[in-house]
């Protein structure tokens, strides 16, 4: 059996970044550039006026200027300034040939057609010149970039309408078990809801995927391959359920059966021991995409939302482009309890900060292993492991679940 970081490194050694696609602008947020963008014009285009005023001569402070016409944003000033000439000016108009300056409309004192300028007035003052910011062709985005709305921005201000990015990968979840019905149906006596799907559906849209194709299969191999079928053309296939020894755990026979390889088949962790991840190549016209990665997930809730956020959730970001999540916490429990056993303990908790910014844990621990309804209301998640047990405890390892949580 591996070790939850081995079973890690597997997964992000498997997980490959998606081929890039031309998208619509819009569609991009938060993905990442998969090309260089140049600017496709100087920045400013013109010398800009920053200020609603006069475009000056500094031959004219102190004194009064004729002011010989107006320029306002968007339009433009064929002939030039002179000596004793000011022309009316608003923020984001270009400057005439011969401005030396623009006087803040506060700074000055105008009577009919003349403007009285102050004494002192600085050269190029409240003027952005030409190409300031960046000159035409110059790279103003590089490749890797994270697409923030601020990014969009830039993009949109370079012209571009579409631009190449590192698509999210499209992910079926694939629930397994004779016993379950959905949470529109009553089950019958020997039946439950369907928890999982939903739970992992839900955490496949806090990573920003829409493409989720959900399907369920009873535990027979014809059933299961059916639905595999329908879901041959994702990036990511998690399955729930018969990944452990019973009778009728058919998933890794069956993954097998359809040229999977089993990378790692259990895990040293607490919960999710049964954890499956497999992987199939993907021939394209001319050579192999990314692999097509399946996560079996143990059919136990707890386990299954584990193993999402650790490992499949880590693989999405990478297929996506995206750096690792952020590196975990450390925090102290509010009340101690100790690991039982070999495998390291993830454990669900609620993190509170206290008046003096650390944190506190408080786990959340169910009635048993297959209890969902006790630990619903964590916002972050413990790992314990047995080879370093808490002397105190004080400095224990945690990640939070999700910012909004
Ligand atoms: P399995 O991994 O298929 O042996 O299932 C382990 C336990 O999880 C069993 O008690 C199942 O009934 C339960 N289980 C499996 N799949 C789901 C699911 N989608 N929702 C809720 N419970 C499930
Ligand atoms: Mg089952």
């Amino acid at each position: 059996m591996i070790s939850p970081d081995e079973a890690l490194r597997l997964v992000l050694d498997a997980a490959t970044p998606l081929p890039p696609v031309a998208l619509p602008l819009a569609d991009a947020l938060d993905l990442i550039l998969a090309e260089p963008v140049a600017s496709d014009r100087d920045d400013p285009p013109f010398d800009r006026a920053m200020m609603d005023g006069y475009a000056v001569r500094l031959a004219g402070a102190g004194r009064s200027s004729l002011v010989i016409g107006e320029i306002a944003a968007g339009s433009s000033f064929a002939s030039s300034l002179d000596d004793g000439q000011a022309i009316e000016i608003m923020t984001g108009a270009p400057c005439p040939p011969g401005t030396e300056a623009v006087v803040p409309k506060e700074d000055v004192r105008r009577e009919a057609n003349r403007v009285m300028l102050p004494a002192a007035i600085r050269p190029q003052q409240n003027i952005a010149p030409r190409a300031s910011v960046c000159r035409a062709g110059q790279t103003i985005l590089e490749p890797g970039t994270a697409v923030t709305p601020l990014v969009i921005g830039v993009l949109a201000s370079a012209g571009r309408a579409q631009v190449s990015a590192i698509p999210r990968p499209h992910i079926a979840i694939v629930t397994t078990g004779e016993e379950l019905v959905s949470e529109t149906d009553w089950p019958g006596a020997a039946q439950i809801r369907d928890s999982n799907g939903p739970m992992l559906a839900a955490m496949a849209s806090r990573l920003g995927l829409a493409e989720i194709h959900l399907a369920h299969a009873r535990d027979t191999p014809d059933d299961l391959r059916a639905a595999l079928d329908a879901a041959d053309d994702a990036d990511a296939i998690v399955l729930t359920g018969g990944v452990s020894a019973g009778k009728y755990d058919i998933v890794p026979g069956v993954l097998a059966e359809r040229g999977a390889r089993h990378v790692f088949h259990k895990v040293a962790q607490k919960p999710g021991k049964p954890f499956l991840f497999a992987v199939r190549e993907r021939p394209t016209r001319s050579s192999f995409g990314p692999p097509q990665l399946f996560f079996g997930l143990p059919g136990n809730p707890l386990a299954c939302h584990l193993c999402f956020h650790r490992y499949v959730a880590a693989a999405v970001r990478k297929m996506t482009g995206l750096p690792p999540a952020s590196p975990p916490l450390a925090g102290r429990l509010t009340e101690p309890f100790s690991v039982t056993g070999p495998r390291v303990l993830f454990q669900l908790a609620r993190a509170e900060r206290n008046d003096g910014g650390d944190w506190l844990l408080t786990a959340l621990r169910g009635r048993g292993s297959a209890d969902l309804i006790n630990p619903a209301a964590a916002n972050a998640l413990i790992r314990l492991d047995p080879q370093a047990p808490p002397t105190e405890s004080k400095n224990i390892s945690f990640e939070l679940l999700h910012p909004l949580s």
